[in-house]
């Protein structure tokens, strides 16, 4: 029997006012259902909101140390509860046990932090230009935050949001993905337990056009955090946007590794494979382009073909396997749709390109990691956002040409190079227009405690984690004190001789 889910609400567990569910399948086994979740709407966007306004007054009210202590015991509970999680989050969206293992940690990583930062959250203070007056400021939480995740990282992106947010001293409302819900729900639980008051967090499960969008639209609604692709992003901007809400995106990437003539090679090698086809290609890092100096091209070739094919496909509750499942059916219908795609616009592909269906693979959505060559700047293999496990791979001539490709996108969010030379390691950390990149080692990797986020259409100028994230949930606050016993008046009172 499938575990059934609710929503939590105002501090209680709560089916769907209409009771009706959606159900959540694993990706590497459709027999299997994973769990049940009530189908919400509105009106329990409504409710829940109403819950946050009610709570947050206490809660930004309790001294933010205090808060941190909270968040301290929710990075004790997830890590006791790591494998649990980990499993779970396996079965939910496929992608391998090492994988959603790191998934976890990473919430945890940004727990702790979280929990330190409730004795930081500084302000400044700064001389007056008149006497007898102090001048200084600090932080205050925005109010309600509308939270919105997507499905390929079902705990590490609700983590870096909810937390800072409530550790601000923010109250929350959640809306998961409708692929990832039942990770999602095991966080709250764990919120719930570690101590966070009624009201303070609330979790709503449903579609994104009928919950997502009552969140945003929600006048009550101070604030939005969205993580997902750029084409949703453009409508929760213009719609919470015209009521002039604080909104942070961070959406797709198409994102480029380039390997350089002198490049060690076999650690080359080991960044594209797991850059490309680590977690199936299903990352906003995902290194879907491979920009190879033409010294280099036809030898460094010759090793992916062969390595990428070795890849073992499988269901990722198996410790051997390395590539899950694709998330679901509508994914790869849309991934595959690129294999004709490339090939009308004059790539050759060199391998997959296809359903892989053998023996254990045949209930689940796999797909073989695929790679096109002969691929030039501007075809849509080479610039659009397939989130899956295609590479596409660019021949160039020197390195300003692979930093003009690799620029040469809508997107911004990840980059790498692989090079021995110091001075091309400088100028490309220079010149490319992303927000992160990294000199020998693939487009994935992020450390919880470093600012995350990126450049163009890949969002609008935020960043997730490290010590950036604290501003987007909180106001600043400025004070003036005046112990002079006068009217003092700015400009007007100050001579300079
Ligand atoms: P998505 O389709 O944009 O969905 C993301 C979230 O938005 C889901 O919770 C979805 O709900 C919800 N949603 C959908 N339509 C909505 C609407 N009209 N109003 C409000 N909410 C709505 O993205 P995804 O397929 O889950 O994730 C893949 C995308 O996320 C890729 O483009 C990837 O690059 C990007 N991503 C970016 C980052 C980053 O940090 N830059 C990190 C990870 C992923 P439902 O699930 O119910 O549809």
């Amino acid at each position: 029997m499938a575990e059934k889910y609710q929503n939590y609400i105002d501090g209680e567990w709560r089916d769907s006012l209409s009771g009706e569910t959606f159900e959540n399948r694993n990706p590497a086994n459709w027999d299997e259902v994973v769990g049940i979740f009530p189908k919400s709407g509105k009106q329990e966007v409504d409710k829940a909101v109403a819950a946050a306004r009610k709570a947050f007054n206490a809660w930004r009210l309790m001294p933010a140390p205090k808060r941190g202590m909270i968040l301290k015991k929710v990075g004790d509970l997830m890590t006791q509860r790591k494998e649990e999680i980990a499993r779970l989050m396996t079965r939910e969206m496929g992608k391998v046990l090492a994988e959603t293992r790191g998934d976890v940690q990473e919430g945890i990583d940004t727990a702790y932090y979280a929990a330190m930062e409730g004795r930081r959250l500084l302000g400044h203070n700064a001389p007056s230009e008149l006497p007898n007056k102090m001048n200084l400021s600090f932080k205050i939480p925005v109010g309600v935050a509308g939270i919105i995740t997507p499905w390929n990282f079902p705990m590490a992106i609700p983590t870096w949001k909810i937390f800072p947010a409530l550790v601000c001293g923010n109250s929350v409302v959640f809306k998961p993905a409708s692929d990832t819900p039942a990770t999602a729900t095991k966080l709250v639980k764990i919120l719930v337990e570690a101590g966070v008051p009624e009201g303070v967090i609330n979790i709503v499960h449903g579609g994104g056009s009928s919950v997502g969008m009552a969140i945003v639209q929600h006048p009550d609604v101070d604030l939005i955090s969205f993580t997902g692709s750029s084409d949703v992003g453009s409508i929760i901007n213009s719609s919470g946007g015209k009521d002039l809400k604080r909104i942070s995106l961070e959406l797709g990437g198409k994102n480029a590794q380039i390997v350089m003539q002198d490049a060690n090679l076999h650690l080359a090698l080991d960044g594209v494979l797991w850059g490309a086809f680590g977690t199936t290609g299903q990352r906003c890092t995902a290194t879907s382009r491979l920009i190879l100096h033409k010294d280099i091209h036809d030898k460094f070739m010759d090793m992916l073909g062969e390595s990428a094919n070795n890849l073992k496909l499988g269901d990722g509750l198996i410790e051997s396997n390395q590539v899950g499942p694709v998330i679901n059916e509508a994914a790869r219908e849309k991934i595959h749709s690129y294999i004709d795609i490339g090939k009308n616009d004059g790539a050759t592909m060199l391998t997959g390109g296809e359903f892989a269906t053998d023996g254990d693979l045949s209930k689940g959505w796999f797909y073989k990691p695929t790679i096109f060559v002969d691929v030039k700047q501007g075809m849509r293999i080479e610039q659009e956002e397939i989130f899956g496990p295609v590479l596409s791979v660019i021949k160039v001539n020197d390195l300003d040409e692979a930093i003009k490709v690799l620029n040469g996108v809508e997107y911004g969010l990840s980059s790498s190079l692989y090079t021995q030379d110091v001075n091309n390691a400088f100028k490309a950390m220079r010149d490319i227009n992303c927000g992160i990149t990294y000199i020998n080692g693939p487009t994935i990797g992020a450390e919880a405690h470093m600012p995350f986020g990126g450049t163009k259409r890949t969002g609008n100028g935020h960043r997730e984690g490290g010590w950036e994230v604290y501003d987007f949930y909180t106001e600043t606050k400025v004070v003036y004190v005046d112990f002079s016993g006068k009217l003092q008046k700015a400009q007007i009172d100050v001579e300079y001789e």
